[in-house]
């Protein structure tokens, strides 16, 4: 081991002041000659932080305090990069007199003086530090688990770059692999359903805007063999850059997929006849509204025709509720077959039905009503009793159309179709 080297002149003669300074500095600072590794000067911290003496410190390498470093070809890459930066940091490992290690961040400077080369290391210890850090990350993987296993997938996007991250859960809720599913955007947006894409981007942007606490939205999204589950996505900005700009969004999507069946099976359910499976009075007053806005709108005439089952009575009486009950089905359904596709068939009530037609004025919605009237006396002709029906027929346009009316109108009529001897169409007066 070469002997400690004489410090220059002006360390020297500063040095009785400076070092009891330094000897109060909380980092560890050594003074080290390049060229042979060896530390000429350090603080008390400089072996004190390392449980050893001065001796054992002063003119040996830094090699032998570094764990991390090895050999003297190494160090000449470190001395090369140290020279190469205004200051060179370094993270390594100490090692500690008692066996331990520790984490170190080294701060190192090179400047010459009277001729002569010096690095100047200050090294920090962050043990604590990283153990934090490592923490931190140990809390967040956890974190992550916890959300993975209370969801059906999470993701994670970084706006200025596109990127977007898939949790292996959402991958396997979309049928896809842990490897597929190119981690960007577009993966998702191509594949959320055409006619809820829109009003999902706008959700989100909103978000991204600040109008909104957090992005929330339930969609259909395609899965890997081309079928749409419903999902309930949400998410938020988690991280803004310093423009206040989102920088990162997260959010988790659960399948609601069974709950949206059973919802739209319940919506079918409150809105269609049991016994016909025609719309019941609920679907038809709902359509009726909407299609008197609409061809008050466009000024086109509205068509309505009240259906009711001539003596009926007589044919529950004679042949029971059951055959009844078919009676009422397939009249509903001759009258379904017997009009257009963008007319309404109604179950109004027990034997009674309902048509609406758009863009039908008074005299074709006659012609339609006895279209249907000798479709039910071919379809049932053999029915025993026979089966007729009896047709009340009104149509309205303009600014004067009203629910009420047209239904008063229709059902005067088919009163009239009734006194005139049943199994016949009545148009109602013309106002
Ligand atoms: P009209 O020619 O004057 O219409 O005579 P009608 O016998 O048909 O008289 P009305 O319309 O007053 O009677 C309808 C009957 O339909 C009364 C009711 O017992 C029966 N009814 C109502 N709903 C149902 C149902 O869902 N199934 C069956 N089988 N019968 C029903
Ligand atoms: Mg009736
Ligand atoms: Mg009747």
């Amino acid at each position: 081991m070469q002997e400690a080297e004489e410090l220059p002149a002006q360390l020297g003669t500063a040095l009785p002041s400076v070092e009891r300074l330094f000897d109060h500095l909380a980092d560890a600072v050594y003074l080290i000659d390049p060229d042979t590794s060896c530390i000429v000067w350090g603080n008390r911290k400089a072996w004190e932080s390392l449980g050893l003496s001065r001796d054992d410190v002063l003119d040996h390498s830094v090699l032998s305090l570094q764990k991390d470093v090895h050999g003297m070809p190494q160090w000449a890459q470190i001395a090369g990069a140290i020279r190469g930066s205004d200051c060179f940091r370094f993270i390594g490992r100490h090692r500690h007199q008692q066996g331990h290690e520790i984490e170190v961040e080294v701060n190192t400077t090179h400047f010459t003086l009277d001729g002569r080369e010096y690095f100047l290391s200050v090294a920090r210890d962050i043990t604590r530090r990283v153990a934090q850090e490592a923490d931190a990350q140990w809390r967040e993987k956890q974190l992550w688990f916890a959300l993975n296993e209370a969801c059906d997938g999470l993701w994670d996007w970084e706006v200025s770059t596109g990127a977007l991250f898939f949790s292996p859960q959402l991958k396997r809720m979309l049928g896809y692999g842990p490897d597929e599913m190119a981690p960007v955007l577009e993966t998702w947006s191509h594949n959320v359903h055409p006619e809820d894409v829109q009003r999902v981007m706008a959700a989100l942007q909103a978000h991204m805007q600040g109008k909104c606490f957090r992005y929330e939205a339930e969609y259909r999204i395609r899965n890997r063999d081309g079928h749409y589950l419903w999902v309930h996505d949400r998410g938020r900005v988690c991280d803004h850059d310093a423009d206040g700009q989102p920088r990162r969004v997260v959010g988790m999507v659960q399948d609601i997929s069974a709950r949206k069946t059973l919802e739209l099976q319940l919506q079918e359910l409150a809105s269609s006849d049991m016994l016909t499976g025609l719309a019941n009075r609920r679907q038809g007053t709902d359509f009726l509204k909407a299609q008197v806005e609409l061809c008050q709108r466009l000024g086109l005439p509205l068509g309505l025709a009240f259906i009711d089952i001539d003596n009926f009575k007589a044919i529950n009486d004679l042949r029971g509720h059951l055959v009844g009950d078919k009676v009422i089905q397939r009249v509903g359904q001759v009258v379904k077959d017997g009009v257009r596709g963008s007319d309404l068939v109604c179950r109004w009530g027990g034997e009674e039905f309902i048509v609406i037609a758009p863009n039908t004025g008074i005299e074709p919605m006659g012609l339609v009503a006895e279209k249907l009237r000798l479709a039910v006396m071919r379809e049932l002709a053999s029915h025993v009793p026979p089966v007729t029906i009896s047709v009340g027929v009104a149509s309205a346009a303009g600014l004067s159309m009203d629910i009420p009316s047209l239904l008063e109108g229709a059902d005067a009529a088919l009163y009239k179709a009734k006194q005139g001897g049943r199994n016949r169409v009545a148009l109602a007066d013309q106002r």
